[in-house]
């Protein structure tokens, strides 16, 4: 480990919020976490924690992410931990999209920038919000490096095969049309901590990983190099979410476009926001939908039966993209906390050596842990992800190196 600073802010912008944590990377400690939520709004509020004191609540309206970040700033300097601080070693932002051309974690510069606003129309909702957190904190500390950790790094390894789609190759090109592919910094370190509970190493084993939160993502990953992804273009393909549809026949949108009469505003609002489990029974909270499924509702049934049966195609799928499989990982809100969807997904998967213990799978809490048989063929595992320390550990690796 260095000797200089040790400390990392990990700033991730998202369009009407910043989610901040200072760590300490000697011990992974948090040293103050906090958010600033409805920015723009009138009833924007800061919440900051600091790690030895009590939490500081402020509901003043705050207009943009300038603000915020100053605000940001003006909490952690009351505990002594401003940005001006010798301790920090550098700022980690997360960003959405990386396109093709970031591959790795990026120290910022003005042509950096440029690249990540020039990615704007393939993710229109989150780079400006991470351009802002960037240009912000370059104004604040131009002296510190600024690192950005895109969600799409993790998956520039996958074959062609799989992130082309079929059509023609001169027109995808041309609009940049392919899988790229989120939730790269989660399904990197969740691959990983699933190789540190089977006492390998990451190069020695092959993870199906199931982020499954709000958003919700699946991923192939053999010998920690990942090879399949469900999100697409954008995080709407793949498995049932929180409110997007995941996979759809195409077609269905010309449909709806044409014998609808819908706009393609409208389209793509009810597919993004008014669909996957909140579209299909009105909760999109996992929580509530098992209350309702556990009192007979019948809406509630189907719903989860949807988004189990489209989880359960893409274990399959992955678990044939990569031959053998060493471990199937759970991680996310849903993931790590539902029970209930860890062992319908797994049911009857027996023949490819999946099964769950269900009184290792009743277990709350606890780190990463197994929750099948001793003598199952291919792990089962629950393993908390932790986004924030994998910005913070990618970016103090790039500027200690
Ligand atoms: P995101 O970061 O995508 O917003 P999270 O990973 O925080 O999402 O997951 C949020 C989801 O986790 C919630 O919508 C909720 O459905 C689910 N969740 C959280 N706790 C539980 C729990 N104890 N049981 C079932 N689902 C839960």
């Amino acid at each position: 480990m260095s000797t200089g600073p040790t400390r990392v802010l990990v700033l991730n912008s998202g369009s009407s919020s910043v989610k901040y944590q200072l760590i300490d990377m000697r011990d992974s400690s948090r040293l103050a976490v906090g958010l600033v939520e409805r920015i723009g709004e009138r009833t924007s509020r800061l919440k900051h924690t600091p790690a030895d004191g009590e939490s500081r609540e402020r509901t003043a309206p705050v207009a943009d992410h300038e603000a915020a970040l100053k605000a940001v700033a003006a909490e952690l300097a009351e505990d002594g931990l401003g940005l001006d601080s010798p301790e920090l070693a550098a700022i980690g932002h997360r960003v959405v999209h990386g396109g093709l051309r970031f591959t790795e974690p990026t120290v910022v510069d003005d042509d950096v920038l440029a690249e990540i606003e020039r990615l704007i129309p393939l993710a229109p909702l989150h780079n400006p919000a991470g351009l802002a957190g960037l240009r912000t904190a370059r104004a604040l500390r131009p002296d510190l490096p600024q690192v950005a950790v895109f969600d799409t790094a993790f998956h520039t390894t996958m074959p062609e095969s799989a992130a082309r789609y079929a059509i023609d190759p001169e027109v995808a090109d041309h609009h940049r049309i392919r899988r790229y592919g989120f939730h790269g910094t989660s399904h990197a370190y969740v691959s990983r901590e699933t190789a540190r509970l089977l006492g390998k190493d990451p190069s020695e084993v092959d993870v199906i990983v199931l982020h499954l939160g709000n958003g919700a993502s699946a991923s192939a990953v053999r010998g920690g190099v990942c090879v399949d992804t469900s999100m697409g273009l954008t995080p709407l393909e793949g498995l049932v979410m929180g409110t997007r549809s995941g996979d759809l026949d195409p077609a269905v949108i010309f449909h709806l476009a044409r014998v609808g009469e819908m706009s393609m505003d409208e389209i793509d609002t009810l597919l993004n926001k008014r669909s996957g489990l909140l579209g299909l029974c009105g909760d999109n909270d996992m929580r509530e939908i098992r209350r309702r499924v556990d009192g007979g509702d019948e809406a509630a049934a189907l719903a989860f039966d949807i988004y189990i049966h489209r989880l359960k195609k893409y274990i399959g799928a992955y678990y044939a993209v990569l031959g053998t499989v060493d471990a199937v990982a759970f991680t996310a809100g849903v993931g790590e906390n539902a029970a209930p969807v860890r062992e319908a997904a797994v049911a009857g998967l027996e023949g490819l050596g999946l099964a769950v213990d269900s009184g290792l799978n009743a277990v709350r809490g606890g780190g990463a842990r197994l929750i099948s048989p001793a003598d199952a063929r291919v792990a089962v595992a629950v393993v908390p992800t932790d986004e924030e320390l994998e910005i913070a550990t990618q970016t103090y690796a790039l500027v200690t190196a």
